[in-house]
């Protein structure tokens, strides 16, 4: 077996379908799992959807969710045409419109939206699409059985950023996906991103999160093998939205694209390697544009060379600098700290310590403000916004001494707030102005993958 992860671009619309079908149709003799995202735009579309309802802006909810509405017949009537299965799908997909209209009701009546109902208005982009594929797969000629991930991607009820609880997922897992391949089909196909608690709420995985779901399933089902199918020829040294002249890179471990997810790149989610690691099983990252380029494939640590792969970023981090002289041979006062972010749920990417003082970043100031009122009763509390990370990531990049000189001295006109290197031996990041990103991104890239080779 093997999973096939397709993104919002390789399903944006009726054409991308069908190049997609084409590509599933090119692995059915693997017996293909085929696990979709939302249409390219819509999870962002029903997170408007769900602020509206918040706000009461009934008007707006039912604007958008026409739109969807609209989009989603078209799609049908498209890739359909007039075969019988037209109908039964279009009363498939009206039945999702009228629970998604039910639930903005609900949440503009009561005036609060809890994570609960949330994670059900935007898990709808997957339901809505997985109906559509799989019906076109089926039209195609590829015997196709749909699937509900939340018979078996079972996970915790932190409902908007949801844990996998694996043992259930290996359990329940196997047992659905045999069932359907048994039933003589040539594919199954399920929802990225959607998973559900134990008594059965609908829970989602977190922005990104369908990637996590395939390797979830590969792990599972120990498959073959995990391919990832998005938009550009794979992994690349650099976002190639944000950096000229990127390059492909043909092998990467396990390892160096956790940290590249980590630490910002968006092209995998960050926990998708775990999964497979687990097991052991190879994922590419593919072109579903062009399909005969042959990616990235992600490897064990011990068969990739050493060297700079790839620049990842963040952008618009925080960065937070907490003094305290009592931290002068006082022990436990990291802990207190630590212990302060870990309940406000916010988690840190970068760290330094003096005698005195501990600099940190975080990417997600949503509770930042928890976070400095409780911290201001032990410490002194500075928060610079508007800072950028920028990280240089490869097998045991931190040994290359010549590397970190050559960048410490390229930065001598950009000011930079810290320099992380020791916590992996596969990066080396940097905390600089977010107005100063572009041009150092770009000036990183030139030099470490156009210029020489360090
Ligand atoms: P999908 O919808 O298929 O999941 P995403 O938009 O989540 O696609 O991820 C693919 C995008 O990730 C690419 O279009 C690219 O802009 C971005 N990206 C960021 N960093 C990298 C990188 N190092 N290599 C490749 N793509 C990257
Ligand atoms: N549709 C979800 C999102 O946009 C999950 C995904 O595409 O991976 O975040
Ligand atoms: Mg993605």
């Amino acid at each position: 077996m093997i999973v096939m992860k397709f993104g919002g671009t390789s399903v944006a619309n009726a054409e991308a379908i069908k190049r997609t079908i084409e590509i599933v149709r090119s692995r059915l003799d693997k017996k293909p799992i085929v696990v979709v995202s939302a249409l390219a735009k819509v999870t962002d579309a029903l997170y408007n959807i769900s602020y509206a309802a918040e706000n009461c802006n009934l008007k707006e909810a039912a604007d958008i969710i026409e739109k969807l509405r609209i989009r989603h017949f078209e799609l049908a009537n498209e890739l359909l045409g007039d075969s019988a299965s037209l109908k039964e799908t279009l009363a498939t997909l009206k039945a999702e419109f009228d629970e998604l209209q039910k639930l903005v009701e609900a949440v503009t009546v009561l005036g609060e939206l809890t994570p609960r109902i949330k994670a059900r208005i935007i898990s709808k982009g997957e339901l809505l699409s997985s109906i559509v594929i799989g019906q076109a797969l089926t039209e195609s000629g590829i015997a196709t059985r749909w699937l509900d991930a939340r018979r078996f991607i079972i996970t915790n009820n932190e409902y908007l950023q949801a844990e996998p609880i694996i043992p259930e997922i290996e359990h329940r897992t196997p047992a659905e996906i045999d069932s359907a391949f048994s039933s003589s089909c040539d594919a199954v196909i399920t929802q990225g991103f959607v998973g559900a608690t134990p008594e059965g709420e609908t829970t989602v995985l977190g922005r990104g999160g369908s990637d996590y779901s395939a390797s979830l399933i590969g792990m599972a089902v120990s498959a073959n093998a995990i391919e990832i199918w998005t938009d550009v020829d794979g992994v690349k040294s650099a976002d190639p939205r944000r950096v000229a002249n990127t390059r492909s890179i043909s092998r990467i471990s396990f390892e160096e694209a956790a940290e590249m997810a980590h630490f910002g790149a968006k092209v995998l989610h960050p926990l998708t390697i775990e999964p497979a690691v687990m097991k052991d099983i190879p994922v590419f990252v593919l072109n579903s544009l062009n399909p005969e380029n042959s990616g990235t494939e992600i490897v064990n640590y011990d068969a990739v060379e050493d060297g700079v792969k790839s620049i990842s970023f963040k952008e618009g981090i925080v960065l937070m600098n907490i003094f305290s002289p009592r931290m002068i041979n006082i022990s436990g006062f990291l802990m207190k700290v630590f212990d302060i972010f870990a309940k406000n749920k916010v988690s840190v990417d970068l760290i330094s310590t003096s005698e005195a003082n501990i600099s940190l970043t975080i990417d997600d100031a949503s509770s930042l403000e928890a976070v400095c009122s409780a911290l201001s009763e032990i410490a002194e509390v500075r928060v610079f916004n508007d800072k950028s990370q920028l990280s240089i990531i490869g097998k045991n990049v931190v040994k290359q001494r010549s590397l970190i000189n050559w960048a410490v001295t390229s930065l001598k006109n950009t000011n930079v707030y810290m320099i992380s290197q020791a916590a992996s031996s596969d990066n080396i990041s940097f905390v600089i102005d977010r107005n100063r990103l572009d041009e150092v991104l770009q000036e990183f890239h030139t030099y470490l993958f156009e210029y020489k080779s360090l």
